[in-house]
């Protein structure tokens, strides 16, 4: 036999064995491992480091050297990865993402892309830096509310990362398809700015005229570059510019912003299952919220407008149920009336009190105005006292109390309080994740008895519901990007929280959960996504032709790295 044949033959003989030694061209190692037994390693690794911020870091290689195996990680285990990828670990990240920060070469969906005030009248130019080029969603932050923590500069970056990661996991929106960016126009934290490792812009916020210019020349740019469709979250801006930037482009670009829709569409979907508890239909409950912000007020207009489209009363008209107490106390008219110059987002909320209603304490609120849900959105810990969540307790066989601050630190009381003092009877959910708790039969017992609590929980153990917006934002933009939908509405919004409620079944609920497993979020993900994309039809700003069947056309687009 010639040479030149002998060799061919070699050649497709090597290349018909499976794990024999390797296509010589890629030089890697000789075993193909199979990318969920890799995972696995993953995790397992992952399991010997000795902090979370660790683990973060450790994650953070992997998706810089190989991103369908970090997906394929997330995904295996989104339970245990998200609290690392995102809230409560990505606080701790944004805080040291000076210090973490691997400094690339070129900007990624792992390291993100910062757009900083000198980039004003080249901001399409500094987009051409990303390597994608086919961008469909967005997540964009300026850093200065980070979670509670509030001002992390360009530090905030962990965050658009995280969130684009679960875009990713949670939805199955293919990476090649995200841009994480920051906008750095400064920070006011003096912590950042003394830091010599900061990686961002050393001088205080930008707020006038330029701060504004920015954000306009990125929107148009992006609409430019990656056309009208291309979701753009904004996420953990300060509530000053956030309710603002959002009044302005929500009517004119394909945006949302979670922190104050995405929030809002969670948390209600919590309330709305929460009637598997406690038999209490939404229009019935008096909300009471701790904080007045964006999660508060994002919150709110929700409710109202879902109260509204449920029983036909106008918006105004449901909010008279919800009352809002804010840094300075009950956000009420005696208070716009005396002068004080309330943010425009909480005048809705001004209601008419009598003069002796309280305006400083919560325990005070509590007991003149009789909530049936107590929401904690004030980033201020240890404000659910004992005092208010026995209350609560007195007043209602099964109070409702979300302590929604993030991260974990700042939460308004912990899982174990709020039952160990409500006797176990209220519907509890946090922001960020809590351990379940083991409450011991005397609480149960001393503290209330049992005869006043149709609670449907026969165990003492309590597996509180973790109101994590990745149940909506990911399906949601999936359900915008499927459709090629140009705008997003409220009534997305409400939609996303009504398909959410339906997947939480009566094992989760006798739990004492009002959130399904986060185990089943790609599958939530995907009804959500299917009857938003129902809903861009029609409201007519869908733009990709209406496939036949919706929801195998959504689920055909989603990105699977085992898949691949
Ligand atoms: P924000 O816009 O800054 O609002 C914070 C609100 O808390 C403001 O209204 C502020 O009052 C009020 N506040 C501050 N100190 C207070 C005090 N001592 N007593 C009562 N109210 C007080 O922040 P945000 O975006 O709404 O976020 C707030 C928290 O919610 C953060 O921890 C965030 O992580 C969390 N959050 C949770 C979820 C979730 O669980 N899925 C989602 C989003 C946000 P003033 O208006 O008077 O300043
Ligand atoms: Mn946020």
């Amino acid at each position: 036999m010639k040479i030149a044949l002998k060799l061919a033959l070699l050649c497709s003989l090597a290349a018909n064995i499976q794990g024999s030694p390797g296509n010589p061209s890629t030089g890697l190692p000789s075993s193909s491992i199979p990318l969920k037994i890799q995972a696995n390693r993953v995790l397992s690794n992952l399991r010997e480091k000795s902090s979370d911020l660790e683990k973060y870091v450790y994650l953070r290689t992997i998706a810089e050297s190989n991103e369908d195996l970090y997906f394929a990680t997330l995904i295996s285990n989104v339970a245990e990865v998200m609290p690392i990828v995102y809230t409560p670990t990505v606080g701790q990240a944004c805080q040291k993402f000076s210090q973490i920060y691997t400094s690339p070469l070129t900007p990624s969906r792992s390291n993100g892309l910062f757009v900083n005030l000198s980039d004003l009248g080249s901001v399409s130019s500094v987009l051409d830096s990303y390597p994608s080029k086919d961008v469909k969603c967005i997540v964009v932050t300026d850093g200065e509310r980070i979670l509670g923590l509030g001002d992390q500069g360009a530090n905030g970056m962990g965050i658009p990362i995280g969130k684009l990661a679960l875009y990713c996991a949670c939805a199955g929106i293919d990476p090649k398809n995200v841009l994480p960016i920051v906008v750095d126009v400064g920070t006011n934290n003096e912590g950042n700015l003394k830091d010599e490792h900061y990686i961002g812009l050393r001088r205080k916020r930008e707020r006038g005229e330029k701060y504004d210019l920015l954000i306009e020349e990125l929107v148009e740019s992006v609409k430019e570059k990656y056309g009208e469709s291309c979701l753009i979250q904004f996420e953990d801006f300060g509530n000053s510019n956030a309710f603002r930037v959002l009044e302005k482009y929500q009517n004119t670009a394909c945006c949302f912003n979670d922190d104050i829709q995405g929030t809002a569409s969670v948390v209600l979907a919590g309330i709305i299952a929460s009637k598997g508890i406690t038999g209490m239909d939404l229009k019935d409950h008096r909300f009471l919220f701790l904080g007045a912000g964006e999660a508060g007020v994002g919150i709110a207009n929700l409710i109202a407008y879902a109260i509204s489209d449920e029983t036909g009363c106008s918006i105004d008209e449901a909010r008279k149920q919800i009352h809002l107490v804010d840094s300075k106390g009950l956000v009420c008219e005696a208070r716009a009336k005396s002068g004080e110059k309330l943010a425009h987002h909480k005048l809705p909320y001004t209601h008419p009190a009598s003069t002796d209603l309280p305006t400083t304490s919560l325990l005070d609120c509590v007991n003149s105005l009789n909530p049936t849900a107590l929401i904690g959105v004030s980033a201020i810990p240890n404000t659910f006292t004992q005092e208010v969540v026995e209350q609560m307790a007195n007043n209602h066989a099964n109070p409702l109390i979300f302590a929604l601050s993030n991260p974990t630190s700042k939460a308004e009381c912990t899982a174990e309080q709020a039952y160990n003092w409500s006797g176990g009877r209220c519907v509890f959910a946090s922001g960020s994740p809590f351990a379940k708790v083991e409450l011991s039969k005397d609480v149960i017992q001393t503290t209330f008895g049992t005869k006043n609590a149709p609670y449907r929980h026969k165990s003492n153990v309590r597996v509180p519901g973790q109101g994590n917006n990745a149940y909506v934002f990911p399906g949601i933009g999936l359900g915008i990007i499927a459709s090629g939908a140009t705008r997003v509405s409220d009534k997305d919004m409400l939609i996303a929280a009504r398909t959410l409620a339906k997947e939480v079944k009566s094992t989760d609920l006798s739990s004492g959960s009002v959130y399904p497993p986060l185990s089943q979020i790609r599958d939530v993900s995907l009804k959500i996504a299917t009857k938003v994309a129902e809903n861009a039809y029609e409201e007519g700003t869908a733009t990709v032709e209406r496939p036949k069947n919706l929801q195998s056309y959504i689920q055909s687009t989603m990105y699977d790295p085992e898949k691949k």
